[in-house]
This record gives C-alpha cells, sequence and structure tokens, in this order.
C-alpha cells in the first residue's frame, strides 16, 4: 500500500503550518516541519540547535547534508504512518533530490506538491502581525524577513519546477479565509488518494 506524502510549499508566511494542521486531522498524516523541528531543538539547546539557530536569526537556510539527515531521521520515527506532509522541506533542489532518492529506497513517493499562491504583499503583512505573536526572532526583524524571502524567490521557488516536470505541482489560492484555502487542498490531495 503506498503512501500519502505530500509536499506543502509556498513562501514564508503563505500559511503551511496553519494548513498542515487541518491536513493532519483530517487525512491522518504525520506531520514533519523542518522549521518547527529546528525551533524545538533550539529550545532543548541541542548541538542542532545550537547550530540552526545560527542561520535561522539571518533568515538563511540551514545546510543540506544537516538539514536532509534530521529529516530523514525523522520519517525512520514513523514506520508505521499512512504518509506525511511534508512542511518547509524541500527547501532546495538538493533537498528535493535527497527526498526522492529516501523514499525510493522506502518503496514510496511525492504523491504531489501543493503550492500556496500568496503575493508577496499579503505574506509581509502576515509575518509582521504572526511578529507579535509568535515570539519568533526571524519574524521580527523587516532584514530578515527580506532576507528569507529572497532566499524563497532565489533557492527555493525552483524547486517547484522539479516536482512541476514529473506532473506532481499544483497551485493552490492561498488568500481567502482558512477554511476556504483548507477546502482547495481538500480537492486537491483527493485527486491523489
Ligand atoms: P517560514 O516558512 O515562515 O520561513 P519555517 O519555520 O518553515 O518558517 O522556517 C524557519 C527557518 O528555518 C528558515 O528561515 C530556515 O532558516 C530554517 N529552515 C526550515 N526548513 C529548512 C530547510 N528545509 N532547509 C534549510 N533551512 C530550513
Amino acid at each position: 500500500m503506498t503512501k500519502l506524502n505530500i509536499v506543502l510549499f509556498g513562501p514564508p508566511g503563505a500559511g503551511k503550518g496553519t494548513q498542515s494542521e487541518k491536513l493532519i486531522e483530517r487525512y491522518q498524516l504525520v506531520h514533519l516541519s523542518t522549521g518547527d523541528i529546528f525551533r524545538a531543538n533550539i529550545k532543548g539547546e541541542t548541538e542542532l540547535g545550537k547550530l540552526a539557530k545560527s542561520y535561522m536569526d539571518r533568515g538563511a537556510l540551514v545546510p543540506d547534508e544537516v538539514t536532509i539527515k534530521m529529516l530523514e531521521s525523522e520519517v525512520n520515527k514513523h514506520p508505521e504512518a499512512n504518509g506525511f506532509i511534508f512542511d518547509g522541506f524541500p527547501r532546495t533542489g538538493a533537498q528535493a533530490l535527497a527526498l526522492d532518492a529516501f523514499l525510493e529506497s522506502h518503496e514510496t513517493g511525492i504523491a504531489a506538491m501543493l503550492a500556496l499562491e500568496v503575493p508577496e504583499e499579503e505574506l509581509r503583512a502576515r509575518l509582521k502581525n504572526r511578529a507579535l505573536t509568535s515570539g519568533r526572532a526571524d519574524d521580527a526583524n523587516p532584514d530578515v524577513i527580506q532576507n528569507r524571502i529572497n532566499v524563497y524567490n532565489n533557492e527555493t521557488a525552483p524547486v517547484a519546477e522539479y516536482y512541476r516536470a514529473q506532473g506532481k505541482y499544483q497551485g493552490v489560492v492561498g488568500v481567502g479565509t482558512i477554511q476556504e484555502i483548507s477546502e482547495r487542498l481538500f480537492d486537491a490531495i483527493d485527486q491523489h488518494a
């Protein structure tokens, strides 16, 4: 039985975390957010956390080698999962290649990349708003936000092309109420389930 593995994609502030919660509830999938895992490591003051913090505070990407290894070990913790929602991963071409090779070695693969599409002005407004409550250093500083948007445009957006070439890319309008956006994602997933 193949698993339902979904890449939830989109720029910082697109709503990946919020929508992941709706998706795991409906499809009983395991949610793996690389950002959340790094933040948990920072809180726990692990070696990985210390390393990740030095990149995250600047809005830069944590190096591929570290990120890929961490993600693979998280997947391996859930052998019985119905599937995974990958949130914030892959963020580079190297991560996308590594994920495909890794899933293939487990005789599974990515069913679809669902990409939340949100205009840049709306993203900035959401991140500014989130900074008031998230306690995230990378939300509080406009220069860091700009850096994250630049990194997304330069390094992460091309990952969409990788999935498009495999016929797996699906854009979803990421503006509207949380529920409207969830319904769009459910419709998109139900085509693959
Ligand atoms: P956002 O999507 O709002 O930027 P995330 O929680 O997904 O928030 O990511 C926060 C930070 O964690 C990123 O700016 C980056 O430093 C680091 N990070 C998360 N995922 C990855 C990844 N796949 N590769 C490298 N760094 C990552």
